[in-house]
């Protein structure tokens, strides 16, 4: 029989059987975890020195690659997974969150890093801020990999998912880690872990995988470290306490349970569509992975007078749910992860029963031969009478199929209603009318890591109420732990170390590799436009010549873009303005510094693609005379190619548009692609 091994120290370890994992669909046993007890302390120190510093050799920009690749391998690989990921109970649609929103999840960060992190192991925050009147002393700030290992403990609902949302950006950020999934389905985090490292991408210990006990674990943590938590509130807080978290301050991030909500407003009537898309939404959230979903709605919160009919309409649905074995025919509910899981929400449920009235249930038996020992249970529809007096069912979570409704009178006893969860990842609003949504949302936040505002435009494309994206916060306040995960680039930052740094910006620009105004700068007899991207240094300057702004300027500036806006043409408008007369175009003044700056010549820049932070700082009237500074501000290395096959780089350049005397009229960043020639870096020759 199997035994599901630990990935730990380079090396698979495990061969002796501890406890018997069971498949959720028939009882059947899959495999066991193992029964050595690891080193952890040999765990911990192999990560922080041969993960980091295999990490160490990389930077964002290739990390980020690793990342895209590594997801590319994994979708290539995914059907052993979807084979081992029914054994979970799931059906092929829970699956694909599970697998497939995993991979997604990777993919969308090595976009991010791709897109948004520097080349380097640094990233500066700015932009720097002169401390001082002649800027010879200023402030910035900058995030560093920890020089730690992170530990991800992680739920049995989502195996793969779970592990994979919180490695990617711990990976991007530099930070090893050491997952350890819930034991229950542990056997497919197993399987995923051993295609990563069969595909060969993985930097040697940047990920090890401990299946069983985390032993003495914590008490090895240092305060470098990190540790992320996703389960039940009460592991959250038992863990949280551990003696070495909090002697260290090692921070930790908790997403427990919660009790979210879906709530109907009150204009929405039986005849509007969004009625209908509500009861879908509880519907899927209610039968998707059978509830286990941290996000699933527990509480339909709705005004008195629809409750009859919402009732009935999700009954009807729950009626067709036919659950059993997800390869039989016709079934759309799979099992509970495991008989303990069904013990649980057995007991739960009971609780809730206690207090609030089960109007829907099935006594149907699951579909599928020897699923009488699997872990299945039907939907259970409850209805609490009194949700502002009755508090059990904002505060039992049953982790299945089951829902609360709860009716309301008013918004305001609406938000009461959904402000007694204590704190949840997610609730959705159903109105259609916007100023409900401005109303009741902003109340709603205070309590809310998400809110999901449902009316009929947006169920075209809504990515759905249970559903965390990479790109928005996953987290919510009070009982839901109070953590957050996602939002975008924003995870990676949780696995850094931020340092406010001040000092000259000749100092700035050489610790964060970006050119800080006020800091020496390079100029050379060679315009930096000639400089392949691996010549060109940060800091590399080139001060223009100076051109006079006329009033021809103005007119034909205005007759090519058709602008005549009357401060630049109304002389009597422009001087009752107050400017007191009239001033060149803000775009042409951009477009002037261009003429001043740009080598016409063919060469290595091979694209202007933007501008960032364009301000427009001073009027340029007539009979202004100004120049421009361009430097080299910033260099990332994205490994790209152009679209002939050619390779380049991202070189961001700092403008500086002053007048005569020397008074910034304009100040932006402009963004180019640069060809590389193969040449070793920073060879000015
Ligand atoms: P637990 O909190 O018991 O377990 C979560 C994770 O913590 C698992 O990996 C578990 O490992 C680990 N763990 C448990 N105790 C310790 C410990 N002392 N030291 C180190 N690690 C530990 O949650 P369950 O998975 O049992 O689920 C219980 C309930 O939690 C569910 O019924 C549901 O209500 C809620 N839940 C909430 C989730 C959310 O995302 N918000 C997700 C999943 C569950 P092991 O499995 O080996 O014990």
């Amino acid at each position: 029989m199997k035994i599901f091994q630990s990935f730990l120290n380079g090396q698979w370890i495990g061969e002796e059987k501890k406890s018997a994992l069971k498949s959720a669909i028939n009882g059947d046993v899959i495999g066991y975890t193992h029964a050595e007890k690891p080193d952890f302390s040999k765990v911990t120190q192999y990560a922080r020195k041969e993960g980091q510093s295999a990490l160490m050799h990389m930077d964002f920009q290739q990390r980020a690659t690793c990342l895209r690749n590594l997801a590319k391998y994994l979708l290539e690989h995914k059907e052993s997974l979807y084979q081992l990921s029914r054994e979970t109970g799931a059906t092929r649609g829970d699956s694909w969150i599970d697998i497939e929103g995993g991979f997604g999840t990777l993919f969308a960060y090595a976009s991010m890093g791709r897109n948004q992190l520097p080349s380097g192991n640094l990233i500066h925050q700015g932009s720097a801020m002169p401390l001082g009147k002649n800027n010879n002393f200023a402030g910035t700030h900058i995030l560093v990999p920890k020089g730690g290992v992170a530990v991800h403990i992680n739920a049995f609902n989502f195996p793969i998912w779970g592990m994979l949302e919180k490695f990617a950006p711990c990976f991007l950020a530099g930070m090893p880690c050491i997952v350890k999934p819930a034991s229950a389905t542990s056997y497919l985090t197993e399987a995923a872990v051993r295609l990563m490292n069969d595909s060969g991408l993985l930097p040697e210990g940047s990920l090890q995988l401990i299946i069983g006990s985390t032993g003495d674990l914590l008490g090895q943590l240092i305060e470098q470290d990190v540790v992320t938590f996703t389960g039940s509130a009460q592991t959250a807080r038992l863990l949280k306490n551990h003696e070495n978290i909090v002697k260290r301050s090692i921070p930790f991030n908790a997403e427990a349970d919660s009790l979210n909500a879906a709530i109907l407003a009150p204009d929405i009537s039986r005849e509007d569509s969004e009625f209908d898309l509500f009861v879908r939404e509880v519907f899927k959230e209610m039968t998707t992975k059978v509830g286990q979903k941290c996000t699933a709605i527990r509480r339909i919160i709705v005004p008195r007078e629809a409750m009859p009919l919402l009732i009935d309409k999700l009954s009807e649905k729950l009626a067709k749910v036919s659950y059993g074995d997800p390869d039989c025919e016709g079934v759309r509910m799979g099992a509970l992860a495991s008989i303990e899981q069904l013990e649980d929400v057995k007991a739960k449920i009971a609780e809730l029963s206690e207090t609030s009235e089960l109007v829907y249930s099935q006594d149907t038996k699951p579909q599928g031969i020897g699923c009488q020992k699997g872990a299945f249970i039907s939907p259970h529809l409850f209805v609490n009478h009194q949700p502002l007096i009755n508090c059990a069912a904002h505060d039992v979570e049953a982790f299945g199929p089951v829902a609360t409704i709860m009716p309301y009178d008013s918004i305001d006893d609406a938000l009461s209603i959904a402000a007694l969860g204590k704190g949840s990842l997610v609730t959705t609003l159903c109105t259609k009318d916007p100023m409900i949504a401005a109303k009741m949302i902003p109340s709603l936040a205070a309590l809310h890591g998400r809110l999901h505002i449902l009316d009929a435009q947006a169920s075209l494309e809504s990515t759905g109420h249970g559903s965390p994206l990479p790109f928005l916060k996953h987290g919510g306040p009070g009982r839901a732990g109070g953590g957050e995960e996602l939002a975008g680039i924003n995870a990676v930052y949780h696995y850094m170390q931020k340092a406010a740094i001040q000092g000259s910006p000749t100092m700035l620009s050489a610790v964060t590799g970006e050119y800080v105004r006020g800091a020496e700068v390079i100029e050379t007899d060679v315009h930096p436009f000639r400089r392949s991207f691996e010549s060109i240094q940060i800091g590399e300057s080139l001060l223009t010549h100076r051109r006079t702004i006329t009033e021809a300027d103005i007119v034909n500036f205005g007759s090519l873009s058709g602008d005549h806006f009357y401060m630049h043409f109304d002389d009597i408008a422009a001087k009752e303005s107050q400017f007191g007369e009239r001033i060149a175009h803000g775009y042409f003044v951009l477009s002037a510094a261009a003429g001043l700056f740009v080598d016409p010549g063919v060469g290595p820049v091979l694209a202007n693609y933007g501008l960032d932070n364009l301000r427009f700082i001073e009027p340029v009237p007539i009979g202004t005379t100004i120049r421009a500074r361009l430097t080299c501000k910033r260099k990332i290395d994205q490994g790209k190619e152009s679209k002939d096959g050619k390779p380049q780089g991202v070189v961001v350049w700092d403008v500086q548009v002053t007048d005569q005397n020397d008074v910034l009229v304009a100040s932006y960043d402009i963004l180019t692609l640069v060809a590389k020639d193969g040449v070793k870096e920073n060879s000015l020759q």
